[in-house]
């Protein structure tokens, strides 16, 4: 090819410049629309595409696909085996860090403006109700669950686990949308809201947990998980603190879990309008009971999954 080329280029000076620069033009003007030189102008086709061609397969293949594959391998490599069910992929999502947002429910003031209970819903409820309070220790809900969502916060941390809090003090107006955004926004891998219950009866007692029921129309694709949620960190906080387990309840009517895109529970931790379990739920000692069984809970959650 080169010493063609050359011939053929000493023949081109001899023919004159007028023509190769014409020649030149046309093979150009032909490459752009064609792609390939043109037969007619054999001459300086066989120029051109030894300058062009010779430059591009050595450039491009060399950076392209070079980089490519070894991005398309390493980007492969851990999304395939974190799907599939082996025991090396169960080491490494356990080893993974999991972000786990807790809400600690009510704020000193509730906030009576409406807000929409579900993306898309006519039905509207309060941003931010004030909750229970107990009947006999008078300590308003909101002081409770956060006492508990910060102790729970460092017991998670300690286990390795990201925990963002919704609230950190009591003078916040923060809406239950707003609560569900936070989780949201840090892709959680759990969403975990803390509440105490309360009603009339006061022999009423006992924990329960509640998540979306599986064809709600706001959270079905996360329905399967918040129950799994839901029943583990149950069955984990009943057994550590003894209290009733009142079982994992479904519902589409919490603007809190219906605006929540990531796995979602509320933990009703007991009844504040039950003597001893209102005295029990501002006890620094049940409350640790309490966090050590969400603790266990989450990581029963986590290696299921
Ligand atoms: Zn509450």
């Amino acid at each position: 090819m080169k010493k063609r080329n050359q011939t053929l280029a000493v023949m081109m000076v001899a023919i004159g410049g007028v023509l190769v620069l014409a020649s030149c033009q046309d093979v150009k003007n032909d490459k752009k629309s064609e792609g390939t030189g043109s037969k007619h102008f054999m001459v300086t086709a066989s120029i051109e595409p030894t300058l062009k061609p010779t430059v591009k397969p050595t450039a491009e293949p060399t950076v392209e696909p070079t980089v490519e594959p070894t991005t398309e391998t390493t980007m492969e490599a851990t999304k395939v085996p974190a799907t599939t069910a082996t025991p090396n992929t169960v080491k490494k999502q356990s080893q993974k860090t999991k972000r786990i947002v807790i809400d600690p429910g009510h704020q000193l003031k509730q906030d009576s403006a409406q807000e929409p209970i579900a993306p898309g819903a006519s039905e509207t409820k309060k941003r931010v109700t004030s909750g229970t309070e107990g009947r006999f220790t008078k300590v308003p809900e909101y002081k409770v669950t956060l006492e508990v969502s910060k102790q729970l916060k460092k017991e998670l941390e300690k286990k390795g686990y990201e925990v963002i809090l919704t609230r950190e003090k009591h003078a916040v107006n923060i809406s239950n949308i707003e609560r569900a955004q936070v989780a949201n926004k840090a892709n959680a891998d759990a969403f975990i809201r803390i509440h105490c219950n309360g009603v009339d009866n006061a022999s009423v007692h006992g924990a329960l947990t509640l998540c979306p029921t599986k064809n709600s129309p706001y959270c079905k694709a996360i329905a399967k998980d918040s129950y799994s949620l839901s029943k583990d960190i149950l069955d984990e906080m009943t057994e550590a603190t003894g209290a009733a387990n009142r079982g994992v309840t479904r519902t589409d009517t919490m603007s809190g879990i219906n605006w929540s895109k990531v796995p979602v529970t509320i933990v009703e931790m007991g009844y504040m309008t039950n003597k001893k379990e209102d005295e029990n739920l501002v006890s620094p000692e049940y409350q640790a009971k309490i966090v050590k069984g969400i603790v266990a809970g989450v990581e029963k959650y986590f290696s299921n999954k």
